[in-house]
This record gives C-alpha cells, sequence and structure tokens, in this order.
C-alpha cells in the first residue's frame, strides 16, 4: 500500500495513525463485536464515544461550561442558515464582513432572513487582504458580525479577532484546531469537519448558551440550537462513524501536545512554504504578508500554460489536489494539520525541480 501526500482542501488529509486505528477496529470495536457504525446511538457504547469526543475536544479548545457544544450535520453551509435563524431574535439586520467565496456564501443565505449590513469587504482587491478594523462600518442594531477567519479558497486569514458589542460568529471551517484561539470571544464557532477535524459529514457548532432559545418560530426543529442541546445533538440520529473518527482526531491532537504545538508545527510549514515561494521568481502568493493563511497557500506558475503540465507532474510524484479553486485558479495547497513535515519537503523539492527544468 502505497500512501500519496494529500493536499486537498476538503475532504482533506486525516492522520494516518488515525486511519490505522479505524482500520483496526473496524469490524470489531473494543470487543463488542460490532462495528462503531452498527451500533444504535443511544448504546452505552455509543454515548461513551460522544462524550469522550466532546470532552476532548471542550479540553483542546479551553471551552467553558458557558458554551455548548453541538454535534451537526449539514455542513458548515447549513449553519449559514441556522445562524440568522438562531440568532436574529428580535433584530432584523446582522453585520458580516466580506473577505472572500465562503463569506459571500454566508451573506447570501443570511439575506433570506434580515438585512445584511457588509461592514467591509476585500472584494475590490480580489480578496487578497483583509479590510483594516477602522475602516468597518458597524451597525450598533445588528444582532451579531459573521466573519470568516480563514477563507479557504483565497487563502487569506485573520491574526486577530474584531472586538465589537454584539456577539461575533465565526466560520471556524478551515482553521479550527489549528492553532489556540480564545472561545470566550465569540458568541458561537461553526465548523465543517472535513478539513481538520474529521471526515465529512459532521459539524461542530460550539455556542454560548446565553444565545440559544431564540429561534424564529420557522426555524426547522433540526436546526434550533437549543433543541439539539436539550437531546445532546440525539434529537435525531447523529452522525456516529463522523464523530467516532473525529473523537480519534483528538486523542491524536492531545498526544501531539495540542494547540499550542499544532501552532508550532503549522506556523513552521506554511512559513517554509512561503519563504520557498518568495523566494523564487517562478512562483507567486497574491495575499497580503500579515493575512497569509497558516492552512490553505494559493500560488502561481508564473506561466500559467504551465498549469495543467505541473499537475500532471505533481500527480505522478504522489503529490494529490494541488489544483486551485475554479474561482481563482493557479495552485493552492491546503497544508492542515495531518499534512506531514515530509509531504511539506517533497511538495518543496518538486517545486524546485519543475522551476529548475523550465528555466
Ligand atoms: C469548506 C468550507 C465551507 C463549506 O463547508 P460544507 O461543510 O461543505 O458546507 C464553509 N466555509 C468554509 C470557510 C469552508 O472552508
Amino acid at each position: 500500500m502505497a500512501r500519496v501526500h494529500n493536499f486537498c482542501a476538503g475532504p482533506a488529509a486525516l492522520p494516518e495513525e488515525v486511519l490505522k486505528q479505524a482500520s483496526e477496529e473496524l469490524l470489531d470495536w473494543q470487543g463488542s463485536g460490532l462495528s462503531i457504525m452498527e451500533m444504535s446511538h443511544r448504546s452505552a457504547e455509543i454515548v461513551s464515544v460522544v462524550e469522550k469526543a466532546e470532552s476532548d475536544f471542550r479540553e483542546l479548545m479551553n471551552i467553558s461550561d458557558d458554551y455548548a457544544v453541538l454535534f451537526l450535520q449539514g455542513g458548515a453551509s447549513t449553519q449559514f442558515s441556522a445562524v440568522p435563524l438562531n440568532l436574529l431574535g428580535d433584530k432584523t439586520t446582522a453585520d458580516y464582513v466580506n473577505t472572500g467565496q465562503w463569506s459571500k456564501k454566508a451573506i447570501k443565505e443570511a439575506k433570506r432572513y434580515c438585512d445584511v449590513n457588509v461592514v467591509a469587504s476585500s472584494e475590490g482587491d480580489n480578496f487578497t487582504n483583509i479590510p483594516a478594523f477602522d475602516s468597518w462600518q458597524l451597525n450598533k442594531e445588528a444582532a451579531y458580525l459573521h466573519y470568516t477567519p480563514n477563507e479557504t479558497i483565497g487563502g487569506v486569514e485573520f491574526f486577530w479577532t474584531p472586538e465589537v458589542d454584539v456577539p461575533v460568529v465565526a466560520d471556524m471551517s478551515s482553521t479550527i484546531l489549528s492553532r489556540p484561539i480564545d472561545v470566550n470571544q465569540f458568541g458561537l464557532i461553526y465548523a465543517g469537519a472535513q478539513k481538520n477535524i474529521g471526515p465529512a459529514g459532521l459539524t461542530i457548532v460550539i455556542v454560548r448558551k446565553d444565545l440559544m432559545g431564540k429561534a424564529q418560530s420557522m426555524t426547522p426543529t433540526m436546526l434550533d440550537y437549543q433543541t439539539m442541546a436539550d437531546n445532546d445533538s440525539m434529537y435525531n440520529t447523529p452522525p456516529t462513524y463522523s464523530i467516532y473518527l473525529a473523537g480519534l482526531v483528538f486523542a491524536w491532537l492531545k498526544e501531539k501536545g495540542g494547540l499550542a504545538a499544532m501552532e508550532k508545527f503549522n506556523r513552521a510549514k506554511a512559513g517554509r512554504l512561503y519563504q520557498y515561494i518568495d523566494d523564487s521568481a517562478f512562483y507567486a502568493n497574491p495575499v497580503a504578508l500579515d493575512s497569509r493563511s497558516l492552512m490553505n497557500v494559493p500560488f502561481t506558475l508564473a506561466d500559467d500554460s504551465l498549469d495543467k503540465t505541473f499537475l500532471k507532474e505533481a500527480d505522478a510524484a504522489g503529490l494529490l489536489n494541488l489544483k486551485g479553486h475554479r474561482s481563482v485558479g493557479g495552485m493552492r495547497a491546503s497544508i492542515y494539520n495531518a499534512v506531514s513535515d515530509q509531504a511539506l519537503d517533497d511538495l518543496i523539492s518538486f517545486m524546485k525541480n519543475f522551476e529548475k527544468n523550465r528555466a
């Protein structure tokens, strides 16, 4: 069996140790004679798996009892609706920051439910930077402020948290667990699992408890945070296997030293790749220096007629999924927690050789 290096933006690379353990336990989970996938979500086994996943996740992210942690389905995209439905309350407007394709999608969906005030946008600069906070046009009447701390497609990341008078809501799909954050600065955090958490099919929501319980009456039961919290995320059948696998990832992260260790590892990895790109006359990254993503690194070749050859040769070298998003073109290397130093080294030497052979 030959494992390749996977730079996919999502579903993304998972730690090999985790996949090995899951495969060893696939047919017979801890002597039960059953696969995790075959067990009732009401069984003691699954309840213990979910509880352990939640407590490890809380420990990793240092989440206090003021917050509920929900294991949901529907992906981050479903939260684009769930957030306004649950958090608007008596308000009719919400603030959104537009820093890329995912912000845009969140804004589009929110417009179904409220007046969206776009406080700032970097669209005029092709989403290559983050508008300075002192230029944001905040609205005092907003129910919340929504932003996307890491734009997965543009490779633009916030290294600061907006401080405003309304609850801050963050789509952390592609940055969660990559470094420590202070959860107390947020009203709500959500993330699809398939980048840094585990397999697709699971969405995690961290929500301050006092913000729940005021969903619009039209809110589908399945999207009501209070209902999900009251039922320990088991109002209906939860994605048991995805939660189990995410739990293995959380245990793996703890063993690796938690999020502080991840930050060190991720900064070093991204730093090496950006340094190489910046030093080269052949590759370029368009993002402002202070906002370059640690997780998603887009880059272009000096001659874009070579894009196809680059991808073909990368594939042949076992470096997969480097194609940039169709909206920006070029390449993108997603280097999440599970992407190893070895993968990064191999990518950089491949890029060096490719450049040398074309010069
Ligand atoms: C991947 C991604 C999404 C979409 O996630 P789904 O789970 O596919 O709905 C939304 N926001 C960000 C920042 C993402 O990276």
